[in-house]
C-alpha cells in the first residue's frame, strides 16, 4: 500500500481550515488512493476547538486518514510534512495600519519558515493563504535556507475562480468553456484577472463579450469585490470557496495541466514578463505532475502592463515593510 502524504495545516480550527480538512481527508487533493496523515496546527487558545475538528474528522471514519496529529507546536506540526497549507494569521483589526499588520505576520511566518526548514520532509511543498499571502510566504521562505525556492506557492486561484465564473455567467456558458484566465501580480485589490488572454469557448473572451468597456470597469472590480459582498451576505468570509481554491492549487501542481492551459499560482519571480525579481508574485503557471513552469509567449496589453506592475509595485513596497518590521 501507498505510504501517506503527511500534510501540516495552520489555522486548522479556522473556517477555511473547517472547509479544507474534509476535502484532503475525503482524497479530492491527492487522489482516491492515496492516504494522507493530517498534522493539525492551531494556536493555543485554537486547540479546544481543534480538538472538536478532529472528532469530527474522526467520526467520517475516512478511509484514506490514516493518522491526525494536533499540536501547537510548531516543530511537531511540521514534522516530516510533504505539504504545508499555511492557512493562519493574524487578521487585520481595526485602527491597524498595513505595516503593523505585515510586521506581525511577518513575524509569525519567520518562525514557521525556520520550523519548516528543519522538520519538513525533503521533498515539502508550501502554500500560504494567510493574508497578506504573497508577503508572509516570502518571508517565511527567507528563514528557510534548506527548501528549492520554486516549492513555495502563495494562493490566487480564488481569484482565478471567481473571474471565470463571471466571464461565463455573461457570456451564458458553462464555467468549464473559460480557459486561460491569469491573475497576475498580488493577492489583494490590485491583482489583474487578464481577461485579454483568457479563452471562452476557445474564442478570445473580448470578441465574445465584445465590450471592453464593461471588462475593464465592471468586471474587474467586481473579482476584487467579490470577498466583500459574500461577508455582506452571508456575514462571515468565504470559507468554502477559499478551500476549494487550496484544493484546486494543489491538484493544479501534482497533476499534468492540459496542453495550452495554466493557471494562476503566486511564485517567487526570477523575471519573467519584466515582473521585479525576488516577489512572490502571481503568473501562469503549467505543471508536469512533479515540477512547474512559467508558461511563457503570453502577450500582455499596454493596458495589462501597466495594471500588473501597480500590483507588482505593492508587493515590492509590502516586503520593505515587512523587512523594515521583522
Ligand atoms: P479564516 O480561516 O477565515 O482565514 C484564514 C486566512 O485566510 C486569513 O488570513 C484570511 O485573510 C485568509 N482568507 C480568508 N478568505 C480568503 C479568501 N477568500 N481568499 C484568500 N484568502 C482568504 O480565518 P479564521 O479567523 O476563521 O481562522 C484563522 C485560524 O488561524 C484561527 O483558528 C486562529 O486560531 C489561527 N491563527 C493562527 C496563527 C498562527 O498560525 N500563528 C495566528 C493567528 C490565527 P483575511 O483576514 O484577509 O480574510
Amino acid at each position: 500500500s501507498k505510504k501517506p502524504i503527511r500534510v501540516a495545516i495552520t489555522g486548522a480550527a479556522g473556517n477555511i481550515g473547517y472547509a479544507l480538512l474534509f476535502r484532503i481527508a475525503s482524497g479530492q487533493m491527492f487522489g482516491p488512493d492515496q492516504p494522507v496523515a493530517l498534522n493539525l496546527i492551531e494556536i493555543e487558545p485554537g486547540m479546544n476547538a481543534l480538538r472538536g475538528v478532529a472528532m469530527e474528522l474522526d467520526d467520517c471514519a475516512f478511509p484514506l486518514l490514516t493518522e491526525i496529529v494536533q499540536t501547537s507546536d510548531l516543530n511537531v506540526g511540521f514534522k516530516d510534512v510533504n505539504w504545508a497549507l499555511l492557512v493562519g494569521s493574524v487578521p487585520r483589526k481595526q485602527g491597524m495600519e498595513r505595516a503593523d499588520l505585515l510586521g506581525i505576520n511577518g513575524k509569525i511566518f519567520v518562525g514557521q519558515g525556520k520550523a519548516i526548514n528543519d522538520n519538513a520532509a525533503a521533498d515539502v511543498r508550501i502554500l500560504v493563504v494567510g493574508n497578506p499571502c504573497n508577503t508572509n510566504c516570502l518571508i517565511a521562505q527567507k528563514h528557510a535556507p534548506k527548501i528549492p525556492a520554486e516549492r513555495w506557492f502563495a494562493m490566487t486561484r480564488l481569484d482565478e475562480n471567481r473571474a471565470k465564473t463571471q466571464l461565463a455567467q455573461k457570456a451564458s456558458v458553462p464555467v468549464k468553456d473559460i480557459a486561460n484566465l491569469c491573475v497576475w501580480g498580488n493577492h489583494s485589490p490590485t491583482m489583474f484577472p487578464d481577461f485579454y488572454n483568457a479563452k471562452i469557448s476557445g474564442k478570445p473572451a473580448l470578441d465574445v463579450i465584445g465590450d471592453e468597456t464593461w471588462l475593464k470597469d465592471t468586471f474587474v472590480p467586481k473579482v476584487g469585490k467579490r470577498g466583500a459582498e459574500i461577508i455582506a451576505a452571508r456575514g462571515a468570509s468565504s470559507a468554502a470557496s477559499a478551500a476549494n481554491a487550496v484544493v484546486d492549487t494543489v491538484v493544479s501542481l501534482t497533476t499534468k495541466t492540459a496542453p495550452s492551459e495554466f493557471h494562476s499560482v503566486c511564485v517567487l519571480s526570477s523575471g519573467e514578463y519584466g515582473v521585479p525579481e525576488g516577489i512572490i508574485t502571481s503568473l501562469p503557471i503549467k505543471s508536469d505532475g512533479e515540477k512547474w513552469e512559467v508558461v511563457k509567449g503570453v502577450q500582455l496589453t499596454d493596458y495589462a502592463k501597466e495594471q500588473i506592475a501597480k500590483s507588482n509595485q505593492e508587493l515590492l513596497d509590502e516586503r520593505e515593510m515587512a523587512l523594515a518590521a521583522l
